[in-house]
């Protein structure tokens, strides 16, 4: 007696079968091996009465499947048996596999590795000898998966997380750069950022040749605080600030460099450039009529005392910064609301006029 070919039984049909005969060998503790396989699906299927009347006297005695009973049940039906369906079950299982790890190979990185179980998976199923095997990477799979959804949705939200606390980082960061580098009545520069901005174009080999620096400082100051009071006081510095920020261009950078005193920092500029916008910085402010916002009582005419001074390549940028404070200084001492520059300086001083 012969079983039918197993091309005659639908996929339908194989299904069902598997599904009835893999819970009653495992009832039975019956080993899930291709030969175990087909003597239990033949006799699910009952097409060969003589085993399936056999088959269902052990069943219902209860006997025990041990290695030896199974042997001689396929050696006795195993010319009706037909393994290779266990072999068809098997190459469906493995093209299944390689169908999914193919589709979660375009998916994102975490994917990807899942992926990569999936062709550890499919490697052992096409190497796996048993039912049981398979079983067992198939739960395997089942777990692997629900890890992974639940891993992949807890990374995703772990990392938006965190995107938004680095995104809220970088602004309180910004913001605290700016607070420490820059002045809160005028927004210029203050003098630490002022000094790391110097010594930073300085060291800058790239730089084009020519840094010059301009010392500000206001004249008689002292008796504007105390005719007007801090706070006109107060606008006065703005009011300096402002002309000096429509003075400078570009990688020119102006700071206020304490109480009453300012720098500028010309890049690309020589001496000569320099004096120039030193004094329409002093014209500007010589020339400005300011008025009290609150009475329209003019302030009177405000000065500046200016010293010019250039970087020469090589010294500390503080000397250079010295240069200008001590040529502003010659300012004041020649009267007030005037430009001195450094070298004209130099060369007072070795008599050369
Ligand atoms: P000189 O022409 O020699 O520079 O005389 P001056 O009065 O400007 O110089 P002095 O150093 O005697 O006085 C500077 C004054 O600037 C003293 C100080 O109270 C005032 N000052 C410094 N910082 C501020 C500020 O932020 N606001 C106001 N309103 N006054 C300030
Ligand atoms: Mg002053
Ligand atoms: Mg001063």
């Amino acid at each position: 007696m012969s079983s039918p070919a197993l091309d005659d039984i639908s996929a339908e049909q194989s299904g069902e079968l598997l599904r009835l005969v893999l819970p009653l060998m495992s009832k039975h503790q019956v080993p899930i091996t291709p030969q175990n396989y087909a003597v239990w699906f033949d006799f699910v299927r009952g097409n060969n009465p003589e085993m399936k009347a056999e088959m269902q006297q052990l069943v219902d005695a209860g006997a025990a499947f041990t290695e030896k009973l199974n042997e001689q049940l396929f050696e006795k039906y195993k010319s009706e048996c037909d393994t290779r369906h266990f072999a068809k079950i098997r190459g469906e299982m493995s093209e299944l596999m390689d169908d999914l790890s193919d589709s979660l190979q375009h998916a994102g990185s975490q994917a990807q590795q899942f992926g990569g179980h999936l062709d550890g998976v499919v490697e052992n199923v096409e190497q796996s000898s048993s039912m049981e095997d398979i079983k067992v990477l198939l739960t395997s799979l089942v777990e692997e998966t629900r890890t992974m959804r639940k891993s992949t949705q807890l990374l995703h939200e772990h990392l938006e997380a965190k995107s938004r606390e680095i995104v809220l980082l970088q602004e309180e960061l910004e913001q605290e750069r700016k607070r420490a580098s820059t002045d809160p009545l005028t927004g210029l520069a203050n003098r630490r950022a002022f000094t790391d901005a110097l010594i930073r174009s300085c060291n800058d080999v790239d730089a084009p040749e020519g840094l010059s620096l301009i010392m500000i400082d206001i004249d008689h100051f002292k008796q504007i605080n105390d005719a007007h009071g801090h706070l006109i006081g107060d606008r006065v510095i703005r009011f300096l600030a402002q002309v000096l920020q429509q003075n400078t261009k570009g990688k020119d950078l102006a700071a206020r460099f304490g109480g009453e005193e300012f720098v500028v920092m010309l890049s690309a500029t020589g001496l000569r450039g320099a004096e120039a916008v030193a004094e329409s910085i002093r014209k500007a402010v010589a020339e400005a009529k300011l008025v009290r916002a609150d009475n329209k009582q003019p302030l009177g005419q405000i000065t500046v005392s200016l010293g010019v001074a250039t970087y020469h390549p090589g010294e500390d940028p503080l000397e250079a910064v010295n240069r200008s404070d001590q040529a502003m200084y010659h300012s004041k001492q020649s009267g007030r609301n005037r430009v001195t520059v450094d070298s004209d300086l130099s060369d007072i001083s070795e008599g050369i006029l």
